[in-house]
């Protein structure tokens, strides 16, 4: 943790945060981020028949693996996802407006901003749902759309709620861009905000997403509840900015599909690289398998659910590769389980530099940024294998290689990695008393 500019940029990293009722919001205007992470919203009604993710069809040997989001939880790692959220299988289209102020007028051309996002993001998801996901980036307008107000008018700041100056700005939006823009046709909104509106995202991170918020203004008949806002650019000085800079925006996207930070107020110490809901700057990154069951891009069929007493093998092909068994999951209750899949470096996982079994806890009673998923490092205090900047390096070598053992000795699981197959492929013996 010697570059305090990292810990900033990942811990500071774009809070989604999804308001319910107006008294919810009155009651928790005035506290912090620590706060705002953990305040209760009630669960907007589904917006749009179209809406809701995929992943709900059933199977009942998996029925015990199938952990549901908790009560009282705002954002849960639970299956299925809540309806609300942007669907996250087949076509979506991304209405994209890049905004500026009179305050922070948009240096150069709109479509340069929209430039740093595309087509990587799109790329992006297409690599990691297995090309399930076919992400539609749209942008009707080409210039940049000038707000009536000052962006300093808006009060717009790290942590903000979305009322009163979110609501605001998304009015004004709407105002300014409905002539043109049929916002019914979309299914998600993505702000581009001028790059010199606000501070450097070296100093706060103000990305943020508002999601399955059905009371978001209305236009074209919808409600915009799934908006994701970018601003600066998440530029460390490395030199990457051009390859790595976009990954921000799925990030902010990975809320409108209904998954919650992995990051805490500590930083990315509890699943490292290992998801791009945990870090998103710097070298690429994946997402875990967990969420890709979550989101509908792995079959039923490519996950195996370890919930009967005793042993059984389970042979799994590398997360980043099409096909094959992925995950296999250990339950250890109505909100909590281990899932075990393997991590190579391949696809959008660039910086796996020790590849193996990776195995973690999943906790549905545990809110967005409180930490709802747990890496075990199987080389603890290590230091870690890479010294890519931005990503967090003592879980760089969390996976098990052949011969090792995960134990977790208050639940009697374990589990053992017999071999590899060769072919980036691994054998797991997983026990359970
Ligand atoms: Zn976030």
């Amino acid at each position: 943790m010697k570059d305090t500019r990292r810990i900033r940029g990942t811990a500071g990293h774009g809070r989604h945060a999804r308001p319910g009722r107006l008294g919810t919001l009155a009651a928790i205007g005035a506290l912090t981020l620590a706060a705002l992470a953990t305040a209760s919203a009630t669960l907007p009604l589904p917006i749009r028949a179209s809406a809701g993710p995929a992943s709900t069809a059933h199977d009942s040997t998996l029925t015990p693996c199938r952990i549901a989001p908790a009560a009282g939880v705002q954002m849960s790692e639970g299956v299925p996802t809540p309806t609300g959220y942007t669907r996250s299988t087949g076509t979506v289209r991304a209405l994209n407006l890049m905004v500026d102020f009179s305050d922070a007028p948009g240096p150069g051309r709109a479509a340069d901003r929209l430039g740093e996002f595309f087509p990587q993001t799109s790329q992006w998801f297409r690599t990691s749902s297995y090309g399930r996901l076919d992400y539609r980036p749209e942008a009707p307008l080409k210039d940049w759309l000038r707000m009536p107000l000052p962006f300093a008018d808006y009060g717009i700041e790290r942590g903000a709620p979305y009322e009163p100056g979110y609501r605001r700005l998304v009015q004004d939006i709407v105002t300014v861009a409905d002539p043109q823009v049929d916002f019914s046709e979309y299914d998600l909104v993505n702000i581009l905000v001028t790059p010199n509106a606000g501070p450097s995202a070296l100093d706060t991170v103000l990305s943020v997403t508002f999601s399955g918020n059905g009371e978001a203004p209305k236009a074209d008949g919808v409600p915009l509840s799934n908006t994701s806002f970018v601003y600066s650019r998440q530029d460390d000085g490395s030199g990457s900015y051009s390859r790595t800079g976009y990954r921000v925006l799925p990030h902010e996207n990975g809320h409108v599909f209904g998954l919650p930070d992995l990051y805490t107020m500590d930083g990315g110490g509890t699943v490292g690289h290992w998801d791009i809901m945990s870090e998103d700057w710097g070298a690429n990154n994946d997402l875990l398998g967990w969420h890709k069951w979550k989101l509908g891009w792995l079959d039923n069929a490519q996950v195996s659910c370890a919930a009967a007493p005793g042993e059984s093998e389970h042979d799994l092909t590398p997360l980043a590769t099409e096909g094959g068994h992925k995950l296999a999951f250990v339950p250890l209750s109505e909100e909590s389980g281990f899932a075990v899949e393997v991590r190579t470096r391949a696809g959008n996982d660039e910086a796996v530099c020790k590849p193996g079994v990776l195995i973690y806890r999943v906790e549905t009673d545990v809110d967005t940024g409180r930490g709802p998923v747990t890496v075990s490092d199987s080389e603890e205090r290590s230091g870690g294998c890479t010294r890519r900047p931005n990503v967090h390096a003592e879980l760089s070598d969390a996976p098990y290689g052949p011969g090792e053992t995960f134990r977790d000795r208050e639940s009697g699981v374990s589990v053992a990695v017999l071999g590899t197959d060769g072919d980036g492929g691994y054998r797991v013996r997983i026990s359970r008393s």
